[in-house]
């Protein structure tokens, strides 16, 4: 496993998710209470709050058992749950604009809480929605809110008999609304920021553990690893081994055909070993052609059979049109010892792996 970060990266991204569907839980439950709510205190003879809340309150409840039961995804239920939320609520203004009756007693059913509703959809537009649609959708509700307005009652409230009253309070409550969507809008815009922010620290974090040239852990964090696994061999007494590789006269390489083919050879090593190498191992560049690879769990033996098969593999390839072999050292941590003797016993064995020849593999067996 070279790249851990994704993993812990993955989980942020769970983590966040799961958040929000307990938001969703919260939200739409409490919107269904209110719904309820509504229904159970209506005046007699409401039609629309007698058929439609209860209608809509079934279908959030509906929603929020898909959202609990994971039947599907978010973006989905996101607009599931938004559209036809919207939709009762501006049919609801409508209504209300079109109920017979002066438009100032219009008004005070209007006061009763539906704005409220409207300033609440606007707020769950940034909470549900990105920024960009968040702030297209509280336009929108706004606006069809005046539109409602101005075609339901839109002569009550300009003209030679118009309640000044009635506009002055429409006037305040859609200013409202809008400051309201403004605020939103800026929470919104600092939310995206920290997102921006927290993807750009996880990209330098994974750059500052990551080789550039093969994609492998860079030395730094091949270390990390290895202490890490040390601590686990000394506590619980897990065996970890390590296998230590340099490629066989590489300054030559580079001579014959040039750096640039040289990186290559470096990349398809890098690949072989990779390919060879178990999930839960971890393949470190360890300097410019040394490569060291930790694998937890595992005995120098059957690291042993692991660096044999990529040196058979190495060598049976001809990598970028290039033959190359390399020298390995196996070891396991002993007790008692820390991660630089380790190191240095298996940089011994590589080394006396080069003098015996190279192309092969040495463990603590084959050295006296
Ligand atoms: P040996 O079999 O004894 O290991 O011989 P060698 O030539 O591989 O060993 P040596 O350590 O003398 O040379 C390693 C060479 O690797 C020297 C250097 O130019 C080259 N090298 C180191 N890093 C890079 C790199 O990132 N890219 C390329 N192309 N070459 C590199
Ligand atoms: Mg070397
Ligand atoms: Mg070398």
């Amino acid at each position: 496993m070279t790249r851990r970060r994704s993993a812990s990266f993955d989980a942020e991204i769970a983590t966040a998710q799961r958040r929000k569907r307990r938001v969703y839980l919260l939200g739409g439950a409490t919107a269904v209470g209110v719904l309820v709510l509504s229904w159970a205190i209506r005046e007699p003879g409401d039609a629309f709050i007698a058929v439609v809340y209860p209608a809509t309150a079934a279908y959030l409840l509906l929603c929020l058992v898909a959202l609990w039961r994971r039947w599907l995804s978010l973006p989905v239920l996101e607009a599931a749950m938004l559209a036809p939320v919207t939709a009762v609520t501006l049919g609801r203004l409508a209504w209300h604009v079109s109920a017979p009756g002066p438009i100032d007693d219009r008004l005070l059913v209007l006061v009763g809480g539906h704005y409220w509703a409207l300033a609440t959809l606007v707020v769950a537009g940034f909470v549900l929605l990105d920024r960009r649609a968040g702030v297209w959708f509280g336009l929108s509700i706004i606006g069809a809110s005046v539109l409602l307005l101005a075609a339901g009652a839109g002569s009550e409230l300009i003209g030679p008999d118009a309640s000044t009253q009635a506009l002055a309070y429409l006037v305040r409550v859609h200013a409202f609304l809008l400051l309201i969507l403004v605020l939103a809008a800026g929470v919104g815009a600092l939310r995206s920021q920290l997102h921006r922010a927290l993807i750009r620290a996880e990209a330098y974090a994974d750059l500052a553990r990551t080789d550039p040239l093969t994609g492998l852990l860079n030395r730094r964090a091949g270390m990390d690893v290895l202490r890490h696994e040390a601590d686990a061999r000394h506590r619980y007494g897990r065996p970890v081994a390590v296998t230590a590789l340099d490629i066989d006269r590489f300054k030559a390489i580079n001579d014959a055909y040039g750096h640039q083919r040289g990186d290559e050879v470096l990349v398809e090593v890098a690949r072989v070993l990779r390919n060879e190498a178990r999930d839960v191992d971890h393949v470190a560049r360890w300097g410019g052609e040394e490569f060291l690879v930790i694998s937890p769990e595992t005995t120098a033996e059957q690291a042993a059979h692991f660096a044999e098969r990529c040196r058979s593999a190495l060598a049976a390839t001809e990598l970028t049109g290039i033959r190359v072999t390399a020298s390995f050292g196996v070891t396991e941590l002993h007790d008692d010892e820390g991660v630089d003797d380790l190191l240095a016993r298996a940089d011994a064995l590589l080394y006396h792996a080069k003098d015996a020849g190279r192309d092969r593999v040495l463990d603590g067996t084959d050295v006296a």
